[in-house]
């Protein structure tokens, strides 16, 4: 059995930074089960300078070279597009990031802190014993103080304790990358539509990811028709789609927590 004060449960972005910042202090373990397929969402906010130079990881990030983001434009419930540009922003530009090598590079940073990471198939039992959480992943047995609950809208450890999860609206995105064959003005573009919108933005390597939200009933209706602003975008860089495409969740979800934790903590006083 491994000790440790911190177990964190998923390696995202909350995972690892979690993992980052706690590693110097505390025995952190980190359990998280790798992806099986390549996930979207690329576009870093300018926002995220501060919280990178606040956890010392911000002149190795600016090193790496990601494309600056200037702006965000929309097209949203009528003709004209609107634009909010980031250069009276005070954090300045945003990025458009390979999301992959992204968290890979949080993970590697918080493994030079000292944290260990355990890649598991999922979580198979959660027990409390003398005031610790036991956590069973396959082989792995993990005694720890505290868990961190990083495993995205999956929660695989609020699961294992019996708390289930609302969802408030049923969002759905399918997605496409493609090839860009001239280069783009760094704008994430959206474009709404009667049955959901569109987004689509640069993506490192002269690459451009293309994608359509709309609700889950909905979704096999409108997915020939691609909006005006939307197909100039994709014009005026030369956009042909190929390569990885999905089509997942985006809704928003939350833990059903009231609930559950009351029965949950009562079950504990037996
Ligand atoms: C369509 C779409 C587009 C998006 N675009 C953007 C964007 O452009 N920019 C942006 O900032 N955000 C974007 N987001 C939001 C962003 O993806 C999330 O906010 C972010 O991924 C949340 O990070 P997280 O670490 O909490 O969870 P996740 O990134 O989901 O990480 C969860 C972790 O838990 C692990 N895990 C899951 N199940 C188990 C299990 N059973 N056992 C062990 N480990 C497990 C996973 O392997 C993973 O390591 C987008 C979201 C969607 C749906």
């Amino acid at each position: 059995m491994i000790e440790a004060d911190v177990l964190v449960v998923g390696a995202g972005p909350a995972g690892a930074t979690a993992a980052l910042n706690l590693a110097p202090l505390r025995r952190v373990v980190v359990v998280h089960r790798p992806a099986a397929s390549a996930r979207i969402g690329e576009s870093l906010a300018p926002a995220a300078r501060r919280l990178l130079a606040a956890m010392g990881l911000w002149d190795d990030f600016s090193a790496q070279g990601h494309a600056p983001c200037h702006a965000n434009r929309a097209v949203w419930g009528g003709p004209v597009a609107f634009e909010t540009d980031f250069l009276r922003d005070p954090d300045g530009h945003g990025w458009h990031l390979d999301r992959a090598g992204f968290e890979v590079w949080l993970v590697s940073a918080a493994v030079d802190r000292g944290a260990a990471f355990h890649a598991v198939a999922g979580i198979d039992s959660v027990r409390r014993e003398s005031g610790r959480w036991i956590v069973q992943a396959g082989s792995l047995v993990v005694s720890a103080g505290f868990v961190i609950e990083a495993g995205g809208r999956a929660a695989p450890f609020a699961r294992r304790l019996g708390i289930g999860h609302r969802a408030d609206d049923r969002l759905v995105c399918a997605w496409i990358r493609g090839a860009m064959a001239r280069p783009d003005a760094g704008l994430t573009f959206i474009e709404s539509e009667v049955g959901g919108w569109w987004y689509t933005a640069p993506l490192p390597g002269a690459r451009r990811v293309l994608a359509y939200h709309t609700d889950s009933d909905l979704l096999d209706a409108p997915m020939g028709h691609v909006p005006t602003g939307v197909a100039s975008v994709l014009d005026g860089c030369g956009f042909s789609a190929g390569g990885e495409m999905a089509v997942v969740p985006a809704n928003s979800r939350r833990l059903a927590m009231g609930v559950a934790m009351v029965g949950w903590r009562r079950g504990m006083r037996r």
